[in-house]
């Protein structure tokens, strides 16, 4: 053997070591490997399984679960009863306080002075917190406000004895649907109020929705002051919104009435749901991963937030079937009252504080059951680096990026939390059904659900193994 020709054969032998070594460093230490293996196993059992899809069919088979209703009742106790069933190692409800809101029988509109389109309807719903119409029709004309930041433009002389109708379209045009739901939600939250304050006396609401049909999408109002007199308010579908505008601009001086018999209805007893699988090292340090489980009672409350909060379930389910004993605790919390008043929220904190529990992560998922795209954190950007290296292993269930984030409305109050996390799946289609009749159990894809149930089941048990 040439001199020329060994040299080139320790350099080729040595590059192979040195880069194995690397290799089984970063991506095949036994740890790794580990985790990976693991991480198969959830997504093959969250895949072939379907459990939480068929966890879905009964949950939606209940009803809507609007805060303080016999529903959401009902599916407090069933949540209660799976997590039994599964063998958790403790079950429990926290009680606390709800508003409780209904929305009667009767949600009504039309045209009544037109030429030519007295008794045309209009498809709306009553906007939650929203007070009835006192058993009549409230008629008025009618001033359109086409972009709901121009209002404090207006005047009394414009608005009193009017019904205001904000009529700003969602904006399409931007990639993120939340960001078009956060600028065009502002009308829903604040507009009756601010309406009211220039003497409005009813006001109805452009739906907040990305798809241009004729369903009303329903949601919270802002609370009224109290010096400030509740008018009824209702959301109207995006094709009668259309009409609404077009008919105004060619008779401004068209009158609708409107008839809601919803009503407040005080306060009810109601609870959050929680569960645990119990950590057999660091049984102080809590994990928590849970969604709202009160929903708005157009559809099934499938997607916002029924199949988000069963993906959460899941994970305990997981732990146990899949015998992977967890070092840490895994708490999967149930919030009750989000979408009104984010009552369990408060209380499960207050608890959590007032119990000095140490709550290590918190992990929330309220976007929907869509394909897994990532998860936002909000904690240290060294943390965020860290868990980023949890990628190779995490996009088996097709997560691809985890970056700082907002977290989520029912975690949000956990104080001293290492990090606070939102599982974020694909937003595309998160507002066709949002807070309508279109959220229901048919418009739940089961591959896409259980995808996000392996993604959150893992990213848990890497926390749970790893620590943060
Ligand atoms: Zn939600």
């Amino acid at each position: 053997m040439s001199g020329i020709k060994f040299l080139f054969i320790c350099i080729l032998l040595c590059a192979v070591i040195v880069g194995g070594l690397i290799k089984a460093n970063i991506f095949e230490s036994s740890e790794n490997q580990n985790y990976t293996k693991v991480a198969d196993s959830i997504l093959v059992y969250s895949l072939q399984e379907q459990i939480g899809y068929k966890w879905l069919r009964e949950l939606c088979d209940i009803g809507p679960r609007l805060s303080g209703s016999e529903q959401s009742i009902q599916a407090i106790k069933w949540a209660e009863n799976k997590f039994i069933e599964m063998g958790c190692d403790s079950v429990w409800l926290q009680p606390v306080m709800v508003p409780k809101w209904v929305r009667g029988n009767i949600e009504e509109a039309s045209v009544t002075k037109s030429k030519n389109f007295v008794g045309r309807p209009l498809n709306i719903a009553s906007l939650g917190r929203s007070v009835g119409t006192n058993g009549v029709v409230t008629e008025a004309g009618v001033i359109e406000v086409k972009n709901f930041s121009d209002f404090k433009n207006f005047t009394r002389e414009q608005v009193e004895g009017k019904i205001v109708f904000f009529n700003e379209p969602f904006d399409n045009s931007l990639l993120g649907t939340f960001r078009g739901y956060g600028k065009a939600v502002q009308q829903r939250a604040k507009g009756a109020i601010e309406a009211s304050k220039l003497g409005a006396i009813a006001a109805i609401v452009r739906s907040v929705t990305s798809k241009p049909d004729n369903i009303p999408h329903v949601g919270t109002m802002s609370a009224f002051p109290d010096s400030v007199k509740q008018i009824p308010a209702a959301a109207i579908g995006v094709e009668d919104a259309e009409f609404l505008s077009k008919l105004l601009y060619e008779e401004p001086d068209i009158e609708i009435g409107i008839e809601l018999d919803c009503a407040n209805m005080g306060e009810a007893q109601s609870y959050n749901v929680v569960a645990e699988v119990k950590g057999n090292e660091f049984p102080n340090e809590i994990i928590v991963v849970g969604g709202h489980f009160d929903s708005w009672d157009k559809g099934h409350g499938a997607h916002d937030d029924g199949a988000p909060c069963i993906q959460t379930m899941e994970v305990l389910h997981q732990m146990i079937k899949l015998d992977l004993k967890p070092k840490r605790t895994i708490r999967c919390v149930l919030f009750i009252n989000e979408e009104n008043g984010i009552r369990g929220a408060i209380e499960y904190a207050r608890l959590a504080e007032e119990n000095n529990e140490n709550h290590l992560a918190a992990i929330e998922s309220d976007r929907g059951a869509f394909i897994p795209q990532g998860f936002n954190i909000e904690g240290d950007d060294e943390l965020i680096d860290e868990m980023q290296k949890w990628l190779p292993i995490l996009n088996k269930a097709k997560i691809d990026w985890i970056r700082k984030g907002g977290s989520g409305v029912d975690i949000s109050r956990i104080k001293n939390v290492t990090a606070k996390i939102g599982f974020v799946p694909d937003d595309q289609r998160y507002f066709d059904v949002h807070h309508s009749a279109n959220d229901t159990f048919e418009s739940v894809n089961p591959r896409e659900m259980q995808l996000g149930t392996a993604a959150i089941t893992t990213l848990t048990y890497l926390i749970s193994e790893e620590g943060i």
